[in-house]
């Protein structure tokens, strides 16, 4: 199965460390805020608009994506400066999945290579996952693992709609996530399985297993 390219597993290793370092034990994930915690600079397409005078349909197409686009300045390669943008218009399920996604390109250094100064995001490498080039599913798979961390499924039993219910994404991205969170969890080493279903466990129960309270 080709997620066991090496490539792949560097991307669920450093989403797992980045949900054990960095994210509280609350879901569902905000990717905006790990956005802000890390200080990369985020703009919307609708600040874009704005500014330019275009429509937001303009901007998406000077931006080559419906979605987002992450740009990286390499002026002062000690301090790599990013920006992302990413539209606003969409539903916040949507706009989750584009987020965690320019997340992953950052944090799993493609743009190392100063070729790379710009990359952009489609939904449409979710729905078909097998035309999305390899930087872009590296950045998927991040993206979905730091969303919706893998070795809660299997723990929880985790259905489609527990999905979206828990992690707020969309169902093209929660039929993704399953196709893939079985070998993705395998890959997580045992103790980091452990500590992210400590870390989420309570929040898990309480999206998915609470029972509704009527109201009076
Ligand atoms: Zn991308």
């Amino acid at each position: 199965m080709y997620l066991q390219d090496p490539n792949y597993i560097r991307a669920i290793k450093k989403s797992t460390n980045l949900a054990i370092l960095d994210i509280e034990g609350k879901l569902p994930i905000d990717p905006l805020e790990l956005i802000h915690k890390h200080g990369w600079q985020v703009f919307t397409y609708s600040e874009v608009a704005l500014e330019s005078g275009q429509s937001i349909q303009q901007v998406c197409k000077y931006f080559h994506s419906n979605e987002s686009v992450t740009f990286c300045n390499y002026a002062n390669p000690d301090y790599p400066l990013y920006k992302i943008f990413y539209n606003d218009t969409l539903s916040i399920k949507e706009i989750n999945m584009a987020l965690a996604h320019e997340i992953g390109h950052i944090t799993l250094g493609h743009f190392c290579d100063p070729a790379v100064t710009r990359l952009n995001f489609s939904l449409n490498t979710i729905v078909n996952p097998e035309i999305a080039p390899h930087l872009e599913t590296e950045a998927n798979i991040y993206a979905i693992n730091l969303l919706c961390p893998a070795p809660l499924f299997d723990v929880y039993k985790l259905g489609e709609d527990d999905i979206i219910a828990a992690f707020n994404i969309s169902s093209e991205t929660a039929k993704y996530c399953l196709k893939f969170n079985r070998l993705l969890a395998k890959l997580i080493k045992l103790e980091d399985r452990r500590e992210i279903t400590k870390k989420f466990g309570f929040a898990i129960r309480e999206k998915v297993f609470k029972p509704k309270t009527k109201r009076p």
